[in-house]
C-alpha cells in the first residue's frame, strides 16, 4: 500500500491544524520530554512563534537505559495535550508498547512510533487498527525496505494515515554525530511511496550547532516537514539535552527554513 506505483499521487495526512504532505511545509517543534505543566507550555508558546503546528513531547520515553528518567505517562499526555490545546496546535507524541495505544490515542493526533520500535509488529499492527494517524521513524539500522514493510503493517491493518520519518542510522563514528542522518532517504522515499517524508534533525546528529544545516539539508532534499527539539535551559532536560536547540536558535533556524521554502 506503500508503493507509489499503486498510488501515484502524494498522500496528505490531515490534522485539526495542519496538514502534512504534498507541497505543505509543517515544523513539529517541543522538547523532547514532557517534562512539567509550566515548562510544556512555555515550549509550546515558542514553538508555534516559530511556526510550529504540532507539539511535541514524550510521555512513555524509550531510554537506553533503564535507569534514566522513563517519561512522566499519563500525566504528561495530559499536560501535552493542555498546552497544545492552549496554543491551536496539534499533539505527536510516543506510544511504546500495544498496551498503552488506548490511552495515548485519548490525548494525541499523531502517534509517533520511535525507532527502536520501527519493527515491534505486534505495536504496529495495534496502530494500525486504530483512526489515528501514525508517524513512523526509521529503526537505528532500518534499510528504507524494512522501513517501507514496517509501514505495510500499519496500512494492512486499515490505518494509511502514514507518516515517515527519517532520523539518522547507526554511524561507526559516534564521535562528532550521534547517528549518520540519511539525507537521500527523502528523495529515494518520496520516489518509492505516496507517503509524506518529515526529517527529524535533531535524533540524526544528536548535538544543537549540527542541527539546523541538517534542517536545512532536509529541507533543501524536499523533506514534508521537520520534527526538532527545542528547550530552554537545556543543560537541565531530564533527556537528550545536547541536542535540544535554544528558543532563539529554533526562532532563526525557522526564519531560514521559510527563506529556504521560497527558493523552491
Ligand atoms: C524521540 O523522538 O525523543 C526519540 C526517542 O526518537 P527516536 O525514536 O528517533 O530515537
Ligand atoms: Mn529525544
Amino acid at each position: 500500500q506503500a508503493s507509489r506505483n499503486f498510488h501515484p499521487a502524494d498522500s496528505t495526512v490531515q490534522l485539526p491544524h495542519s496538514k502534512i504532505g504534498a507541497n505543505a511545509f509543517t515544523i513539529m517543534a517541543g522538547p523532547c520530554s514532557v517534562e512539567s505543566e509550566d515548562h510544556i507550555r512555555r515550549m509550546a508558546e515558542i514553538a508555534r512563534l516559530g511556526g510550529a503546528s504540532v507539539l511535541r513531547g514524550g510521555a512513555f520515553k524509550p531510554r537506553t537505559s533503564p535507569y534514566t528518567f522513563q517519561g512522566l505517562g499519563e500525566k504528561g499526555l495530559r499536560y501535552l495535550r493542555k498546552a497544545a490545546d492552549e496554543n491551536g496546535m496539534d499533539v505527536i507524541t510516543e506510544v511504546m508498547d500495544e498496551t498503552h495505544v488506548p490511552l495515548v490515542a485519548e490525548y494525541t493526533d499523531v502517534m509517533q512510533i520511535g525507532a527502536r520500535n520501527m519493527q515491534n509488529f505486534s505495536l504496529l499492527k495495534a496502530v494500525g487498527k486504530t483512526a489515528i494517524p501514525v508517524a513512523l521513524k526509521r529503526g537505528m539500522a532500518a534499510s528504507i525496505d524494512d522501513l517501507l514493510n514496517a509501514s505495510e503493517y500499519i496500512a494492512s491493518n486499515g490505518n494509511t494515515d502514514i507518516i515517515l520519518i527519517e532520523r539518522g542510522i547507526r554511524t561507526f563514528d559516534h564521535k562528532y554525530t550521534r547517528n549518520t542522518f540519511d539525507v537521500a532517504a527523502v528523495p529515494v522515499l518520496q520516489k518509492l511511496t505516496h507517503y509524506p517524508v518529515i526529517v527529524d534533525p535533531s535524533h540524526a546528529v544528536g548535538f544543537r550547532d549540527l542541527v539546523a544545516p541538517a534542517a536545512y539539508a532536509g529541507t533543501a532534499a524536499g523533506a514534508s516537514g521537520i520534527i526538532v527539539e527545542i528547550h530552554d535551559r537545556p543543560e537541565k532536560a531530564v533527556s537528550d539535552g545536547p541536542q535540544a536547540l535554544k528558543p532563539d536558535d529554533y526562532l532563526t533556524m525557522a526564519k531560514c527554513i521559510a527563506a529556504l521554502r521560497k527558493c523552491m
